[in-house]
Order: C-alpha cells, then sequence, then structure tokens
C-alpha cells in the first residue's frame, strides 16, 4: 500500500480537503501582516525578563494552574470572584479547548463572515458543523439572520470577535445581547483587540450564564508567547479544564507573562501610541483616491481598492512591504487589504508603497 493510499483511507476527508493556515515569508520585509506590536522592550525590562527565564525551573513540569498568574490577572483586570479563568498556547488554542468541549455528532459552531478563520478551521479539525451568517455589507451583523440560524442551528458555540478581524469594527452591543439571548449553548467574545479600543464586555462574564471573554497577550506586543486566556463563570471552566492539556503553558512562558504583567503599563503606553498612529494612518488613507477606508478599533485598517488588490499588494511586496491580502478569502472581501498599524516610520514606508504601487497598477 503506497502512502498516498494509506493517507487517501485514514486521513478523515475534511483534513484532507483542507489548506495548512499559511504563513507569508518576511524575510527582508517591512512585516505588516500580522497585527504585532512593531515596539522593542525598553533595555530594562529586557534585563530583567532575562533574569526571570534565567530563574524558570525547567527541570520540572510547570505549574498547571499557573496560579500567580491567575492571581495578577484578578488583579490587573479587576475580575470579580464568580469569574475563572483557563490558559491556552494562544488564543488558538482555547478555540479547540472549546471546540473539542462540545464535539459530537449533529454539534454546531456558529460565527459571522468574514471573520476570524480559525473558527471555521478548528471546527473542521473536530468535525463539527460550521455555520458562517454573512455579515451586510457595512460588516455589521444582520441581526435577522443570525438569530434565525441560531434558531435553526442550536449552535453548541458560538463566536463573536468584537471588534472584528479582518474588518476592524465592533458590533452593537444590543445585538450582541440579542445573540446570547438566543443562543442554547455558549457565546465566546473573542476580544483580541481589546489594548485597541475603549469597548469592555468581561462584565457580561458575570452578568450571564454563557458567555465567556477570550483575551490574548498577541497582539499587545507578545505574539511570540503564544499566551491566551478565557475568563468565565466557574462552572463552564471547570468543564473545559478537562479538556486542557495538563501542561499547556510552559514554564518560560509563565515566567514571562509574569515579568509583562508587573511591566503591564509599558505595553499600554505602547499600544496607546499605536492608536495614535492608527488615526494617523486613517486619515492619511482617506486622501488616497481609489481606496475606501474601513473605520477600525483594532491595531490593523481594513481597506478596499479600485484597481486589482492582488496586484497592489504584489507591487507593494516588490517595495519591500508585506501586507494581508484579503481578496480571494472571502466574498465579501473582494478588493480588499488589511494593513497592520505598526510605528510611525513604517505607516510611512506602507503609504507611500500603497500610494506607489496603485499608480503602477493603474499604469
Ligand atoms: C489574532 C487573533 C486571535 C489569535 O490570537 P493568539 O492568541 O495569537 O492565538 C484570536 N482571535 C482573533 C480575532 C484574532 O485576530
Amino acid at each position: 500500500m503506497s502512502v498516498k493510499d494509506r493517507i487517501t483511507q485514514w486521513v478523515r476527508p475534511e483534513v484532507q480537503a483542507l489548506s495548512a493556515y499559511h504563513v507569508a515569508d518576511a524575510a527582508g520585509l517591512i512585516k505588516l501582516d500580522a497585527m504585532e506590536n512593531p515596539f522593542d522592550f525598553p533595555a530594562a525590562l529586557k534585563a530583567e525578563l532575562g533574569a526571570d527565564l534565567r530563574d524558570a525551573a525547567i527541570n520540572r513540569y510547570p505549574d498547571p494552574d499557573a496560579g500567580a498568574i491567575r492571581a495578577a490577572l484578578r488583579e490587573l483586570y479587576s475580575l470579580p470572584d464568580a469569574v475563572d479563568m483557563l490558559f491556552g498556547n494562544g488564543s488558538d488554542e482555547i478555540i479547540q479547548i472549546l471546540a473539542m468541549a462540545v464535539a459530537g455528532p449533529g454539534r454546531t459552531i456558529l460565527s459571522v463572515e468574514p471573520s476570524f478563520v480559525m473558527y471555521k478551521m478548528i471546527a473542521t479539525f473536530i468535525g463539527a458543523e460550521y455555520v458562517g451568517v454573512p455579515l451586510n455589507d457595512e460588516f455589521q451583523i444582520d441581526a435577522q439572520a443570525t438569530l434565525d440560524a441560531i434558531k435553526r442551528h442550536q449552535p453548541a458555540l458560538v463566536f463573536i470577535a468584537q471588534p472584528n478581524n479582518p474588518t476592524g469594527n465592533l458590533f452593537d452591543d444590543e445585538t450582541l445581547r440579542q445573540i446570547v439571548a438566543a443562543s442554547p449553548g455558549l457565546v465566546v467574545i473573542d476580544e483580541a483587540y481589546t489594548a485597541f479600543t475603549d469597548a469592555d464586555y468581561m462584565s457580561w462574564a458575570s452578568e450571564y450564564d454563557n458567555v465567556v471573554i477570550m483575551r490574548t497577550f498577541s497582539k499587545v506586543g507578545l505574539a511570540g508567547l503564544r499566551f491566551g486566556m478565557l475568563f468565565g463563570p466557574q462552572e463552564w471552566i471547570e468543564q473545559l479544564n478537562k479538556v486542557r492539556l495538563p501542561y499547556n503553558i510552559n514554564c518560560l512562558t509563565q515566567n514571562a507573562v509574569l515579568t509583562a504583567i508587573r511591566h503591564f503599563p509599558e505595553f499600554v503606553k505602547q499600544t496607546e501610541a499605536l492608536r495614535e498612529q492608527r488615526s494617523w494612518l486613517n486619515a492619511q488613507l482617506g486622501e488616497v483616491a481609489g481606496v475606501t477606508v474601513y473605520p477600525s478599533e483594532a491595531n490593523f485598517i481594513l481597506v478596499r481598492l479600485d484597481p486589482s488588490a492582488k496586484s497592489v499588494f504584489n507591487e507593494m511586496k516588490k517595495r519591500g512591504v508585506l501586507i494581508k491580502l484579503l481578496d480571494g478569502g472571502h466574498p465579501k472581501l473582494a478588493g480588499c487589504l488589511r494593513l497592520t498599524v505598526g510605528g510611525r516610520e513604517e505607516n510611512e514606508a506602507m503609504l507611500k508603497a500603497l500610494i506607489e504601487s496603485l499608480e503602477a497598477v493603474r499604469g
């Protein structure tokens, strides 16, 4: 039997049909494709981080509950006692844990589209049905269609990214409350971009018994650490914890996260600088002919172009700037690019590359 035959026979057909999550090669390019924080740590913080990592007991298994982080986060986010937490190797792992906990024949995971692609991918990994309800042309939730879909499909899980990726906007509270009320299962509010917006849904985790709040340190400036957080009612967290692998947060990550929490004001300073850069970039993009700019509450800006987005993307790459091509990913994103907000110099370089590329494509 050939390898090909074995794979055809044994790898689940839905997995065979998937393409792996694509990460673009950014070597030598200004990297503005993945919502990373462009700022480096101050030297003193680096020295402290070095010492904290040196002291990690890497011969021992890590604390399975990450107890020190729990205590630090309870204070950082002023969590009420009723709200418990669970950590993941990035929030991607938390999405997987949530999906595994509800998986089974006939189970549905629902989200809106376009949104974060991992919701659908992970639903596919675990063999759940996935339902994506289209957003309207302003990228807002179509309340009626979404409530109808919830009623019809009775989803075990509903994922809402707030603000949404890749569109950057916030959905309105009233619609979200209707979704929570209509949902028979758990509603996950994914606040990956909480650092870049004043909107904050943490209180919903104690107000409702079927809402959990997901956050991550990735977009704040620690994407390399892989640390995601889920906050919610103790009863839900207890069940989810059974599916979590016991030592999923390694001791180097635990120590680094603690260092980061101690210096959280530094990250707040950086994310505030990025919010200012977002306003600047938004205003500049508004001046460029043939570019529609969508309002953003995150550290990226969605734009729609008149000429071919794919050609502009390639021209920008030739000019040394990597951004995210969304055209081709979802019908509602035809002509769209996603621009991560960087530091001022990177943003200027990106803007220049965009303007030159638009001219090159128009000929
Ligand atoms: C980036 C992102 C995540 C994933 O974050 P990690 O913690 O890096 O896995 C989750 N949700 C949304 C909406 C994101 O944009």
